[in-house]
């Protein structure tokens, strides 16, 4: 058992919440968007909320948590999708919300606390020297840039820079590890691959180093097709035209726009798909070229209403927030994550469309994925029973398109993240009791487990490059 109370005591000097209530609400994230994973994981609570305010809070908190066995999660803004920041063995969470200072704006970089949220990161490099992050989540308000590390993958940007996976998109992070004697690790070149998109399961994130792309004031822009396939085409031709500057390109078919965006709703057509799209300032005049030789109509532009109040800003209606908003609309929606490789992927995104009618909504991203242009989808999906939505997927894997699987909560199934020997090393060594995030990695839970087993990973294993 462990001595919760003996805990707080030992924690004198660093903010400690106990009240149940307030403990559970910073022991959820957003699993709720899977019905699977809320089944799974509605009780699931912590026992202390510990929040620090420096590096050295930190070390002490987790010496304290290791002379104790108590579990620690860390949490950034809680906008996790697969239940990644809950405490499956109760514990402590580790707030590091508080930790939100920016150290060092220079060119082409930024080094900041991890708790500082993304759209805050990106207003003080704008105003510094107009630079701002290569890429961020559509949750940039809410979510912070070690959560968005260590939980997410890619975004607002990935079109032109990729994803949190290649080399280059993190340039450094600060990492404690949870011994009894706590070491700061200053992780970089493949090393950060033991931490990133890992849940915090093998040490926790105090300080990051980003690279920063020119900041430009976007504008944003929808625009519609009546043929959900003519809007893929048109985002697809977008994505390769090396001239125009573009910051986001998501084709999201009818009826979701018209009924699930309710703000642009009076610019919209029923029954339209929408493509949304973030251009650079400079580049609208030409982008307006393309459109027109697409026979796209544009039904929405941010430089050309009167007012942007209580309008949200266009990414906030792609990535997880299309299926937020569908989830505000339809309860009975949800969602799933897959890949459509190129240089078919236009192809493959047909098959899925014709398979699925009126069961799947489609809605891609298109992002820069090894050096070439592919699309990744968040198809909103009619949900039924658990059966079927394996079916689903196995047709999807039967078309060629994997599925990154977001109602499950551990590593591995959710297919983004491999684990293999070096990462399972690396654990054994910055968290040897298994007190980080416990019930997250099964390759530490089963020694049996077969790293090959999986499928395609997003965030590959180390193995290969050691
Ligand atoms: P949290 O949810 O608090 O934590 C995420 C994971 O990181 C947890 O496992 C947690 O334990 C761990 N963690 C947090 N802080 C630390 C730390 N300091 N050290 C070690 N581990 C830590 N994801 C994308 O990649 N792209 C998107 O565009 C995107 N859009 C989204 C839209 C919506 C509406 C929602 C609900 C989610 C979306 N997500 C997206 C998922 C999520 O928002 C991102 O992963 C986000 O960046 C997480 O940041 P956070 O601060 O909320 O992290």
């Amino acid at each position: 058992m462990v001595d919760y109370a003996q805990i707080k005591k030992d924690l004198e000097g660093i903010a400690v919440e106990d009240h149940p209530a307030l403990v559970k609400q910073k022991s959820r994230d957003f699993y709720w968007y899977s019905p699977i994973l809320k089944s799974q994981l509605d009780n699931v609570t912590a026992d202390l909320v510990v929040s620090p305010v420096t590096e050295e809070e930190v070390i002490r908190t987790l010496k304290v948590a290791y002379a104790h066995g108590a579990p620690i999660t860390p949490r950034g803004g809680g906008t996790g999708n697969y239940g990644q920041a809950m405490p499956l063995s109760g514990g402590i969470i580790l707030n590091m919300a508080n930790m939100n200072k920016v150290k060092q704006i220079l060119p082409g970089r930024v080094i900041a606390e991890t708790g500082v949220i993304i759209s805050e990161l990106d207003k003080q490099t704008k105003a510094h020297s107009g630079q701002e992050l290569r890429f961020h989540p559509s949750t940039a308000q809410t979510a912070t840039i070690g959560g968005f590390i260590a939980g997410g993958s890619g975004g607002v940007g990935s079109i032109t820079w990729g994803g949190l996976r290649d080399l280059g998109n993190i340039l450094r992070l600060r990492v404690i590890t949870m011994e009894a004697e706590p070491r700061i690790l200053d992780l970089t070149g493949w090393d950060l691959q033991k931490v990133s998109h890992a849940y915090g399961t093998n040490g926790i994130i105090t300080e990051v180093e980003m690279p920063l792309a020119p900041a430009y004031d976007w504008v944003d822009v929808l625009v519609g097709y009546d043929d959900f396939m003519d809007a893929v085409r048109f985002a697809d031709t977008l994505a390769h035209s090396n001239g125009l500057l573009v910051k986001e390109i998501a084709p999201i078919a009818a009826p979701a726009p018209f009924e699930y965006f309710t703000r642009h709703k009076p610019y919209l057509k029923e029954g339209q798909s929408v493509v949304v799209i973030m251009v650079a300032p400079h580049s609208m005049g030409p982008f307006e070229a393309l459109v027109s030789r697409y026979k796209g109509d544009i039904r929405f532009r941010s430089d050309k209403v009167e007012s942007m109040k209580g309008i949200p800003h266009a990414y906030e209606l792609a990535w997880n927030h299309t299926t937020l908003r569908a989830l505000k609309i339809d309860p009975s929606i949800t969602y799933l994550q897959v890949q459509y490789p190129a240089p078919d992927h236009v192809e493959r995104v047909r098959k899925t469309v014709e398979t699925f009618p009126g069961e799947l909504i489609g809605h891609l991203e298109f992002m820069r994925f090894d050096g070439s242009i592919q699309c990744s989808g968040l198809p909103m999906v009619r949900y039924t029973t658990a059966e079927r939505l394996e079916e689903i997927i196995r047709i999807h894997e039967d078309l060629g398109c994997p599925i990154f699987n977001p109602h499950r909560y551990t590593l591995e199934e959710g297919g983004m993240k491999q684990t293999d020997v070096v990462q399972l090393a690396f654990k054994r060594e910055t968290d040897p009791k298994g007190l980080l995030n416990p019930g997250k990695m099964i390759a530490w839970d089963n020694p049996d487990f077969d790293f090959k087993a999986g499928k395609n990973y997003l965030f590959q294993g180390l193995a290969a490059f050691m």
